[in-house]
């Protein structure tokens, strides 16, 4: 069994070891704080993003974790995982990891998916001055997933709802609805946000400052939830043909691209997400990007917990005891507790870790 240490209870918990275990194997470390607003127990939030190799490396391989919050309690320990058994000193020549800790700092020290104003910040990543994408579904979407109780009944009629929807639209439309993300209910599922959030400013600056030099980046976004308990998945949204879908297929194999193991039934068409403002922000670069997805729950319970973290957010309040158990079960579906659960992210993410470096390392 590995050393799970690296799960930690708290935000500030997580934060600390990543921090020290960079400072301890030979990364140095860099600080975007949040100048507005503190964690809960009042302690600060921050992105902060540990280079090991050299910082003008022309090769920068990029893992970030905590893009929605909760789900950085695995990215984290992966991350930490990684510096503490010396990854540091297995990159090849002219190669840098970069680490970003916590995409998502109010998100992730408060044990929620979004940010502070309930957007999930992989939907913010758009041009807030132009006319926002429509999601025309979603109006039918809305009415069902914000019911201000969250009784086993009402959870049932939920489901009754959205599955009828499903039925009646087809399986693509309804993913697209329900999670390609909207712009139109701040108090929704899903919600990109009416402005950039702070998060999104202090990912793209970090991108300039340590990934701008670079002639190759990549980044492997680090998520919990989609694909099968104990397996992880990779969305790619390289379209058919390019180059660097077909970079990403060499470093991680053909499951990169081909949707193996995603447990959604049809990927919504989703806009704004982190990992394009990423290439977008790399003119110069050559760039591959994936997401990963440590797989937790069925989707259905996933489902359940997404709108359950709404309703925690604008009812949970009044409702103290059930909010207490609703909140342990959200955690439970973002950030397992299980052992066997937690070894096999260290395993595997160690895997996805040494491939990318490979990859990128040429
Ligand atoms: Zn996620």
């Amino acid at each position: 069994m590995p050393d799970l240490s690296v799960f930690c209870a708290s935000y500030a918990e997580a934060r600390g070891r990543f921090v020290d275990a960079a400072r301890a194997h030979g990364a140095r470390v860099f600080e975007y704080r949040d100048p507005r607003q503190k964690g809960p127990d009042g302690e600060p939030l921050c992105l902060d993003v540990a280079v090991a190799g050299p910082e003008s490396a022309e090769r920068v391989l990029v893992v970030g974790s905590g893009t929605h919050g909760i789900e950085g309690f695995s990215g984290s320990a992966a991350q930490t995982a990684w510096l503490r058994s010396g990854g540091a000193q297995r990159l090849p020549k002219k190669t840098a990891m970069v680490l970003f800790h916590a995409h998502n700092p109010w998100g992730f020290a408060h044990k929620a998916r979004g940010t502070e104003e309930n957007v999930d910040l992989n939907r913010n990543f758009l041009d807030h001055t132009r006319p926002y994408p429509q999601n025309p579904g979603y109006a039918e979407v809305h009415p069902i997933v914000t019911p201000a109780a969250w009784d086993d009944a009402t959870q049932a009629e939920v489901f009754r709802r959205l599955d009828a929807l499903r039925e009646r639209i087809g399986e693509k439309a309804f993913s697209t609805a329900f999670n390609g993300g909207q712009y139109s209910d701040a108090d929704g599922i899903y919600f990109g946000g009416q402005r950039e959030q702070w998060a999104n400013y202090a990912f793209r600056e970090a991108v300039v400052k340590h990934v701008a030099h670079a002639k190759h980046a990549a980044i492997v976004d680090l998520h919990t939830g989609i694909g099968p308990w104990m397996e992880h998945i990779y969305l790619c949204f390289h379209p058919e043909g390019s180059a660097a879908r077909k970079r990403a297929r060499d470093w991680w194999g053909e499951r990169a691209v081909n949707l193996a193991g995603v447990t959604h039934k049809a990927l919504a068409d989703y806009q704004g997400v982190l990992i394009d403002a990423f290439a977008a922000t790399l003119p110069k670069a050559e760039v591959t990007c994936v997401v990963v997805e440590f797989g937790t729950l069925p989707r259905k319970e996933i489902q359940r917990a997404n709108m359950a973290g709404r309703w925690l957010r604008y009812h949970g309040a009044r409702n103290p005891a059930l909010a207490r158990k609703v909140h342990a079960d959200f955690c439970e579906a973002f950030y397992p507790s299980d052992p066997a659960w937690r070894a096999a992210v260290l395993e595997q993410s160690a895997e996805i870790f040494e491939r990318g470096v490979k990859g990128i390392g040429g």
